[in-house]
């Protein structure tokens, strides 16, 4: 199997340079040139297995340049208990009669992002071994909150790299900017920018792609690569989750094998939910996947009508990490839908540059609305949610799986669909303390966010993660803040390679 670029087909790579490289020379994403398949009787197989074996199933079909030896070192190291608090890596729990939620908070940040990024530094460095690659890779992140935690944690004191994250000043919770500035680690920095979730991400991808940069740091022995999910390292492993949770169900007898299940995502960048639609097309029997946004609903709209429109209002709510008006991964997702027209997606993303926006052709529109439904909610919807779970189904519920838990509610008042449902849980609701403790007491408080964790410990039945408890003793360590214009000199300053 080979990896091609989204903007130019003829572009093909191993999975190892895929993930190295992070992103095509020419701005397009890596993607499988075909989508493996598995049968129902592997599926079926899987629900006997552990995570980690799984996850070998799954990651032998699409890094078939990898050695079986090679993905059992990456598999056994990434999904231990050592780094989640569960056994089952991805715990899968029954929250009404037909819908179950799939946490995928379980890791060391709390959030769905540790279910890649445990796995990515395994990915990377293995691959830059088979590809004999000799130079330092610097990875340069992008967050809207929850990534940059991830990939610091992931990436910490990982020998061969550096690992620079950029976060939105005002735009994350005081948890994950604690997260962030009070990372351990000598080869990884964090740096605010003044601007929001997309400025940082065209910030990166500008950096990414300039030739000038780039040639700069291979004179230094340099090179760089991506821990968002523009990188497939990262993309790969959450397909496995999905597959997981299918043979899950067969396993626990909830499901007949073959049944259909929809899947609901709490979607930003459309990473997650993209690993759910290759799920589907391995062969994991699905009916609708539903996206679910909140008031930055640009993909609700994109699915319902076919035109991308990013000029819009951006709001900043209290799910954060969905704070985003130009999905990356939909890229991947057109690139296979319009029969990998390179031209074509050329053309859209070409526009969607200039002018922010674009309108797909009738055919793509017509299967857009066939795999997906999409809905969204605002804050104040988000918070009945986390209280009407927590009130009738003792869920406490963080704000971006209750933005999810509502779309796929309103999709079965709209649609009477009685498929059972597996919901992804995105984040810990100790991430979102302040908003979630509103949302249950109907009272906003003013303590400081670990008073606030103790408070909803105090109110549910969750304990609370010893990462969460462990931050509160430590120090500030990345207090800086640039201007959006300046992140190139912040990372040229932070390699230590001069400007001229
Ligand atoms: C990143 C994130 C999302 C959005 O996921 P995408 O893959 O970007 O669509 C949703 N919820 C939480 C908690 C996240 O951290």
């Amino acid at each position: 199997m080979f990896y091609k670029s989204t903007r130019n087909s003829e572009i093909k790579v191993t999975s190892a340079e895929a993930i190295a490289q992070g992103i095509s020379k020419d701005g397009g994403l890596f993607v499988p040139s075909e989508i493996p398949s598995l049968t129902q009787e592997e599926i079926k197989s899987i629900g006997k297995m552990s995570y980690a074996d799984r996850a070998f199933t799954v990651f032998s079909k699409y890094l078939t340049d990898f050695t079986d030896v090679e993905i059992r070192y990456c598999v056994d190291n990434a999904y231990t208990d050592k780094n989640f608090d569960t056994q089952n890596i991805a715990e899968l729990k029954k929250l009404f009669d037909g819908a179950y939620v799939l946490e995928l908070w379980h890791g060391p940040t709390c959030a769905f992002k540790d279910m890649a990024l445990q796995i990515l530094p395994y990915l990377l460095t293995t691959s830059a071994k088979k590809i004999n690659l000799d130079k330092k890779v610097v990875i340069l992140v992008a967050t809207s909150g929850d990534t940059g935690k991830a990939a610091l944690e992931g990436f910490r004191d990982v020998e061969g790299t550096s690992m620079i994250v950029f976060y939105p000043e005002d735009g994350v919770s005081a948890m994950q900017k604690k997260q962030m500035t009070t990372q351990e680690g000598s080869n990884v920095g964090v740096c605010a920018i003044k601007g929001n979730f997309d400025d940082a991400q065209n910030g990166v991808k500008k950096i990414f792609t300039d030739q000038k940069i780039a040639e700069k740091l291979a004179s230094n022995g340099m090179m760089f690569s991506s821990a968002n999910s523009i990188n497939w390292g990262r993309l790969a492993p959450q397909i496995i989750y999905y597959v997981s949770s299918y043979a899950q169900l067969v396993e626990n007898g909830d499901i007949s094998m073959g049944e259909k299940i929809n899947i609901v995502v709490p979607t930003g960048n459309f990473g997650n939910i993209l690993a759910a639609y290759y799920a589907k097309h391995m062969g994991v029997p699905v009916n609708k996947l539903i996206c679910a946004s909140n008031a930055n609903n640009v993909l609700t709209d994109f699915i319902n009508t076919g035109v991308y429109d990013r000029n819009r209002h951006f709001y900043t709510t209290i799910s954060p990490s969905m704070d985003i008006l130009i999905s990356s991964n939909l890229e991947r997702l057109l690139y296979h839908i319009c029969g990998e027209n390179d031209s074509m997606i050329r053309d859209w993303f070409g526009k969607l540059a200039e002018c922010g926006k674009y309108e797909v052709s009738d055919e793509v529109k017509k299967v857009l609305k066939d795999e997906f439904y999409a809905g969204c909610c605002d804050d104040d919807m988000t918070k009945e949610c986390i209280k009407e779970l927590f009130d009738k189904y003792s869920y406490t519920s963080d704000t971006h799986t209750a933005v999810a838990v509502k779309v796929y509610m309103d999709y079965v008042k709209a649609t009477g669909d009685k498929t059972k449902t597996v919901i992804a849980s995105t984040a810990s609701p100790y991430k979102f303390s302040g908003a979630v403790l509103e949302a249950i007491s109907g009272q906003k408080s003013e303590a400081d966010e670990f008073t606030l964790v103790d408070m909803l410990a105090q109110r549910s039945e969750l304990s609370v993660p010893t990462s969460i408890k462990a931050l509160k003793d430590k120090d500030i360590r990345f207090a800086q803040s640039v201007e959006k214009t300046d992140m190139e000199s912040f990372v040229m300053e932070a390699l230590g390679i001069s400007e001229n």
